[in-house]
């Protein structure tokens, strides 16, 4: 490991991801932390384009600092998608120190976004293990759990509600109400009996009355006792009685 100046506030120390670097002292907000430095790479020269590592610093389309030298020990810090320091990049001047955006206080760890690009190449596929990420994944897999635990809690519930159910109903209550309902099938299928039996009956008449109804030309036996004068009978009783008043 390379040799840090105890003037310096910081050391390299093991983190989540490996090593990193740490506050030792407080570093006030704004104030620079360290620079990230070494041989800058020329996008027209053919043997630089060769070069590739994890540690290239693109500071614009022709210049990169290639930070994989031993010296360069702020590539020790780690990337964060919430950190407390910053990039501070001088296009002009080709130079990037890094800047903290907060305090940091010792044993913190400092950190830096690295940039959408890094984080799709190296970070989005194997997952982001910053404390933002990692806080943000504990809680989408606790919110699973909770989900999960209420979703069996919930079928227990249904369940024991189901068995309460079934306990309060008694076999035999069950079995006569079985009973009451057969009975009143019967008693359905004998009222549909009946029925049909006087529709049947009702037809039958209907059968019979039928050439009455329709007329055969001929007065019918009853129209004609009604038609005929009557003589003597039921009726000369009352006219009678009619004369006499
Ligand atoms: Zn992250």
């Amino acid at each position: 490991m390379p040799d840090i100046s105890p003037n310096k506030p910081y050391r390299i120390g093991r983190s989540k991801t490996g090593l990193g670097l740490f506050a030792t002292r407080k570093i006030k907000k704004g104030s620079k932390i360290i620079r990230y430095f070494g041989p800058m790479l020329d996008s027209r020269n053919k043997k630089h384009q060769d070069i590739d590592n994890k540690y290239l610093f693109e500071i614009n389309n022709r210049w990169t600092i290639d930070g994989s030298v031993r010296k360069n020990i702020a590539r020790y810090i780690n990337h964060a998608c919430r950190p407390n320091a910053e990039s501070d990049v001088n296009t002009r001047k080709r130079k990037v120190v890094i800047r903290a955006v907060k305090t940091i206080h010792p044993g913190e760890e400092i950190n830096y976004d690295y940039g959408t690009d890094y984080f799709k190449i190296f970070l989005k596929p194997i997952g982001c293990k910053c404390d933002h990420c990692e806080k943000k994944r504990a809680k989408k897999e606790a919110d699973k759990r909770a989900e999960a635990r209420a979703e069996k809690l919930r079928l227990k519930r249904k369940a024991e509600k189901k068995a309460a159910k079934d306990a309060a109903k008694p076999a035999k209550s069950k079995a006569v109400k079985t009973k009451a309902v057969k009975s009143k099938a019967l008693k359905t299928k004998a009222v549909k009996t009946k029925a049909a039996t006087a529709k049947s009956a009702s037809k039958l008449a209907r059968g019979k009355a039928g050439p009455h109804a329709r007329g055969t030309g001929q007065p019918t036996r009853t129209k004609a006792s009604r038609t005929k004068p009557l003589a003597g009978g039921a009726a000369a009783p009352s006219r009678k009685r009619a004369s006499a008043i």
